[in-house]
């Protein structure tokens, strides 16, 4: 089938990679002409495992093509996702100026039928103002009577397991009201669909809610265990051992029940703002979903309370290393990431950040800028170098067994300050180290 993927982002590159692998013909449009360039020269401007290996085979298969020439684009694909950023607005509503753009160049250049797939996270009512601005651009180009329909196709792909999750989805829903764009999409999904049927069909609006719920759902629990953490640690529980205790429970289960520094990244924080926005404009407070998102920013700050507990308000002079960059570990984001909020609250209280991560050091060094306050430094040794403490903000699979003698001989003094729950306080006991996690009982 011919597609076209406009935005080509951590999902509109990986949806055209993908479904160019599957064997159709994928264009790939994003107005970022770097991005573009980096893109045909062979390169992807992300990391994501999988993704490069995958990109260069198919250009090499003539499968899969990137532009900046919005007309060529459009007029290629059948099937047009929309694949572009819904950043929050002032008010935390999402703000569609993207999608919205994106659907009025469909319009501007479209000659014959389209199906056009809001593969962006976008609230419901979305797929209607899509439709109208397509509809505006084909009656100012005098084709009123033009087809062409608007479904909705969340995604559910995490950062770090682009590939895999978009190739092996848990579930692909597909929001529609048209018989024929229901066909189109039923058929260009069905080798992502072969072992079992994992493909909900429903209406718009309930796709595109669906996403949402699903978000604010994984953001709820995090909250949820962030805050019991907070009271395991007062009352002498270690929230390890509670995370185990319930997650056996089927109805419970064990995923996304870590405790850690809060959770970041594009999607979470912005959707939960989106639905709250979503619900108060419907005249409904949200209140478990507000109390989410408060609870988050407290958590992001509760490296920096550890920090505060152990070596008081003012830090100037002291210097501290920074393992973790990245909003989670196998990506390069850095788009809402405790680690900012980290670095931020450390350096306005004098201290200095020397800071380590195996993938997201130039975005750090873009998202921050010149400062003389943090240092980011291409090994984790050189991170501890006359450090005060290490502060781990990401669970890389790197940081999971390090030579913690190497770590007590370089540090100034042995302590580390655990925002994701790496390591057993016992052996850090044992090790002499003094150790702190989150909601973990404080052995020493
Ligand atoms: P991104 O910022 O990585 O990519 C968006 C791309 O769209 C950018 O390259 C931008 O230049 C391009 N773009 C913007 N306007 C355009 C236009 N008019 N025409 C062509 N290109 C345009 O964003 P992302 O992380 O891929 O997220 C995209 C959407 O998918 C968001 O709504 C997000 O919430 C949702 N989503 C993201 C993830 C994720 O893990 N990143 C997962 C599921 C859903």
């Amino acid at each position: 089938m011919k597609v076209t993927a406009i935005g080509a982002g951590y999902v509109g590159l990986v949806t055209g990679a993908c479904l160019a692998e599957m064997g159709n013909h994928v264009v790939c449009l994003d107005v970022d002409e770097d991005k573009i360039r980096i893109l045909n020269s062979g390169d992807i401007p992300i990391h994501e495992p999988g993704l490069l290996e995958i990109v260069q085979r198919n250009v090499k298969a003539g499968r899969l093509q990137f532009t900046s020439d919005a007309a060529h684009a459009v007029q290629h694909g059948t099937l047009l996702f929309v694949g572009v950023g819904t950043p929050p607005g002032s008010d935390g509503s999402a703000d569609l100026r993207h999608v919205v753009a994106a659907a009025r160049s469909i319009g501007r250049v479209m000659t014959d039928y389209k199906v056009v797939v809001d593969k962006s996270t976008v609230p419901v009512g979305t797929a209607d103002a899509v439709r109208a601005a397509i509809r505006e651009e084909l009656d100012a180009r005098g084709l009123p009577d033009m087809p062409y329909a608007v479904v909705s196709n969340p995604e559910f792909l995490k950062e770090g397991a682009a590939v895999e999750d978009f190739m092996k989805p848990d579930r692909i829903i597909i929001g529609a009201d048209d018989e024929q764009a229901t066909l189109l999409m039923r058929a260009l999904y069905a080798p992502f669909n072969r072992t079992q049927d994992r493909m909900q069909i429903m209406d718009v609006r309930s796709a595109e809610f669906t996403k949402y719920a699903a978000n604010a759902m994984l953001a709820t629990r995090i909250s949820f265990m962030n805050e019991l953490a907070l009271l395991a640690e007062k009352v002498g529980a270690d929230i390890e051992l509670v995370r185990r205790g319930i997650g056996s429970d089927p109805r419970i289960g064990y995923q996304f029940l870590y405790a850690g520094a809060g959770y970041g990244g594009s999607c979470f924080p912005k959707d939960v703002k989106a639905l709250v926005r979503t619900a108060a404009d419907n005249g409904i407070s949200l209140k478990v979903l507000s109390a989410v998102e408060a609870a988050n920013e407290r958590q992001k700050r509760v490296l920096v309370d550890k920090v505060v507990e152990r070596f008081g308000e003012d830090l100037r002079g002291r210097r501290f290393a920074m393992w973790g960059l990245a909003f989670k570990p196998d990506t390069d984001d850095m788009r809402e990431a405790p680690s900012l909020v980290i670095i931020d609250e450390l350096t306005r209280r004098g201290a200095t950040v020397a800071a380590y991560d195996p993938v997201a050091l130039a975005e750090a060094a873009r998202v921050l800028g010149p400062r003389d306050d943090v240092t980011l430094v291409k090994r984790a040794e050189v991170a501890l170098q006359g450090a005060d403490a290490l502060l781990i903000v990401t669970e890389w699979k790197e940081f999971r067994t390090p030579d913690f003698d190497a770590i007590k001989a370089v540090l100034k003094a042995p302590v580390v300050l655990d925002g994701r729950n790496l390591y057993e306080p016992k052996l850090m006991k044992a090790l002499g180290i003094d150790y702190r996690g989150i909601g973990r009982r404080c052995l020493s």
